[in-house]
């Protein structure tokens, strides 16, 4: 079986293919991603009608560049995967249109999926079938702890943020330190040249009384800008930027691990854009190790949005012989994390 899967939820144009051999262990083809981040960088976030915009230019042409690398035509493909939401209405809408015209046009089933489900999924394309997971999911618009018996669902939300996710501080501190948009790579790279020791910053949340499952990052923005007001001149920019990031990769791989042993999971899987850093990467295969668990987190191309992720959950979900989507499937910016597929 070949499934197409397009993304389009934030500020990158995804299209990935995937093989599913009856095997149940699936194969990336092609992940032809097509991003507008460096017209929104001078307005430090992204601009959704300028988005939109850009995913209506690029969308058609990273369709045919999929099939190129893949070695395949519009004929070849077998089922339609597309993320239904959550994320940017008008962004999501150019993606199901699109994924709709093609399911259509190639008479062929259609899969409206969740955005956060794929980002779980996408692992199953670099390192096989998913055993019953804890997954950490920290993006630019999520931080979440969710149990995931299987890709198929239901999954259950353990907890998330009370604020900020972990990739919005990550993109607001960075800007305190004078780095670009968005700010997760700058500060990862600024960071291997600092002390993480340097500056003691807050861990929201840890405190015995705190909820255990959920996170809080605003508090410490709030103490990096502090201490960058603080001082009469040069700021330690990696020293800052490593101290920083000590502080949000110790709340979650300590909060990731405790929710595996409180719930039984043997797996820990790390996926969204800040499971691209080094650091966290590096803490949670540490703390994974000496608590006894499996820590499964994909290539960091993988983690940030694509295509591909969309096309391994479709993959998985026509592999289980779940029921498509009909073709009147609306996009839905606030799609909840239970529901993976529409
Ligand atoms: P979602 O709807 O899943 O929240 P998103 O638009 O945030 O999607 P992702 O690509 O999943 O998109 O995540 C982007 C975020 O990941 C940004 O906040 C970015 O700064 C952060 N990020 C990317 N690479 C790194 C890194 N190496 N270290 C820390 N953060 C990173
Ligand atoms: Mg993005
Ligand atoms: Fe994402």
């Amino acid at each position: 079986t070949i499934v197409l899967g397009i993304e389009t939820s934030c500020d990158e144009t995804g299209v990935g293919i995937v093989r599913m051999p009856d095997s149940g262990v699936p194969e990336l083809l092609a992940n032809e991603i097509a991003s507008s981040v460096e017209e929104h960088a001078r307005f430090g976030g992204v601009v959704p009608e300028v988005a939109s915009r850009a995913h209506l230019q690029a969308m058609v042409p990273a369709v045919h560049r999929a099939l190129t690398t893949a070695g395949l035509t519009g004929r070849d493909v077998d089922a339609v995967a597309v993320t239904a939401g959550p994320g940017l209405a008008g962004a999501l809408l150019v993606g199901v249109a699109a994924a709709k015209a093609y399911a259509a046009a190639w008479d062929v089933p259609l899969y409206g999926v969740n955005h956060l489900a794929a980002h779980v999924a996408v692992d199953t394309v670099q390192h096989g079938p998913l055993p019953p997971a804890l997954a950490l999911l920290v993006s630019g618009g999520h931080s979440s702890i969710l149990a995931v018996p299987d890709l198929a669902g239901p999954v259950t939300p353990l907890g998330s943020t009370i604020d900020d996710a972990a990739g919005e501080a990550f993109d607001k501190v960075a800007r305190l330190l004078g780095l670009p948009f968005p700010g997760g790579p700058w500060i990862d790279k600024a960071a291997r040249e600092g002390d993480r020791n340097a500056i003691r910053f807050p861990r929201g949340l840890t405190g015995p009384r705190d909820a255990k499952h959920d996170f809080s990052f605003s508090g410490l923005k709030t103490a990096v800008a502090r201490y960058v007001e603080s001082l009469d001149g040069d700021v330690p920019v990696a020293d800052v930027a490593a101290s920083f990031q000590e502080a949000v990769t110790d709340v979650l791989t300590l909060k990731a691990v405790r929710a595996a042993q409180e719930f039984g999971m043997d797996t820990v899987l790390l996926g969204g854009g800040v499971a691209a850093n080094s650091r966290l990467r590096e803490m949670a295969e540490e703390r994974c190790t000496a608590a006894g668990l499996t820590l499964r987190v994909p290539r960091p191309g993988l983690c940030t949005d694509n295509g591909a992720m969309v096309a391994a959950l479709g993959a998985h979900l026509v592999h289980t012989g779940a029921q498509p989507s009909d073709l009147g499937i609306p996009a839905n910016s606030s799609m909840p994390v239970t529901d993976v597929l529409v």
